[in-house]
């Protein structure tokens, strides 16, 4: 996940949640059944802003939410790309892997320079999803729970490993990567508060993870609803309006049926309904909060989380590209060891 600052509903729903739920899952045996790791693409930030000042801030206003939302550093470490230099490494190499044309046909690459009115794109934007797959190869992950939008980018990422374990057989143990499934989320595409496709900060139409319950309220008043419902007592179509949308993700089953009924037999009108969702969204919020708090107040404890977490992370990192450089048998030493490394 970019370091983008708080984290809205959209983050939660279509990503945080199924972190939580796979990094807790537990397997027959009763021990983990996955091990996690959670990466801070901040390079990936400079795809769509070279302002790097407020980074650092932003980084750790959104590893707070991760850790309010349930993230735990004892059995995920988390990480910021840019301080472990394989991630860069990696991605030189794979970079020589895939075509531009490919890269160019990148659906999500499309709707991005859509939703931002991009004019032209960098070479590093366009390289956006091969940096994404060494982030996911260096780790040799086998699933990758991610939104809508990502997988596109996990198909390049299988494609990627799948020609580099045909290039570069490893000399002892085979293919060196293993090819990453995508774990969809439910919600893998929340809509924003002015009804447009994707909840997203750059088009400013977010419910933060941190708002407290009378901004949600605030916010929830402005979304957008079913515009043919203009009196309270209209007959509503649920299925095109953002509230409902709302309500199928945060309110309860016999919740989402009341309110579905009344609002198609004009019994609720759009205030109560936005008046409820606002609720049941602070009350799932609500513990979030809390733990936002207490990591506020020992910020050192944060900081730590991540230093920690990028140690593990490099060693992990170094040990992928030490089997990447005995494949391709680059820094072999004359008379030496056949697959002798160069030890950076
Ligand atoms: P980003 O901030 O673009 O790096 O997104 C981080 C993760 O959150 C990705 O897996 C996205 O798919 C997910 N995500 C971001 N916005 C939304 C949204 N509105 N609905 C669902 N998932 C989202």
């Amino acid at each position: 996940m970019r370091p983008t600052g708080k984290l809205h509903l959209g983050h939660y729903s279509g990503a945080l949640e199924s972190w939580v739920e796979q990094q807790n899952l537990l397997g027959p045996t009763g021990s983990s059944a996955y091990e996690t790791c959670f990466l801070i693409a901040d390079y990936h930030n400079l795809t769509t802003s070279l302002q790097t000042g407020e980074i650092y801030s932003h980084t750790l206003d959104m590893l707070i939410d991760w850790l309010a939302a349930g993230v735990d550093p004892e059995k995920s470490p988390v990480f910021r790309q840019s301080q472990v230099k394989e991630h860069a490494e990696l991605f030189l190499i794979f970079s020589m892997l895939i075509t531009s044309a490919r890269l160019e046909r990148n659906p999500t690459l499309k709707e991005q320079v859509r939703d931002l009115n991009m004019e032209s794109l960098t070479y590093g934007h366009l390289g956006y999803p091969v940096l994404q797959s060494a982030d996911i190869l260096l780790y040799k992950a086998n699933v990758v729970p991610v939104g809508e939008d990502q997988i596109p980018h996990v198909e390049i990422t299988r494609e990627i490993a799948r020609k580099f374990n045909n290039q570069y057989p490893h000399p002892s143990h085979g293919e060196v990567f293993a090819e990453p499934a995508p774990k969809i989320t439910k919600f893998s595409r929340l809509v924003g508060l002015d009804g447009k496709a994707k909840m997203s900060k750059s088009l400013g139409n977010t419910i933060l993870l941190s708002d407290e319950p009378d901004e949600v309220l605030k916010k929830m008043r402005t979304a957008v609803t079913d515009t043919l419902k203009i009196r309270k007592n209209d007959p509503g179509h649920p299925e095109v309006c953002t509230v409902f949308s709302y309500h199928s993700k945060f309110s309860s089953p016999e919740q989402i049926c009341s309110i579905e009924a009344d609002c198609r037999a004009g019994i609720l009108g759009c205030v109560d309904c936005k008046k409820a969702c606002a609720a049941n969204i602070a009350l799932e919020l609500a513990p979030l909060l809390e733990k936002r708090r207490y990591f506020e107040a020992h910020i050192d404890l944060v900081k730590n989380i991540l230093f920690e977490g990028e140690k593990k992370a490099r060693i992990i990192a170094s040990q992928t590209m030490e089997e990447v450089r005995a494949a391709m048998r680059l820094g072999e030493i004359s008379g030496g060891n056949q697959y002798g490394t160069v030890k950076c």
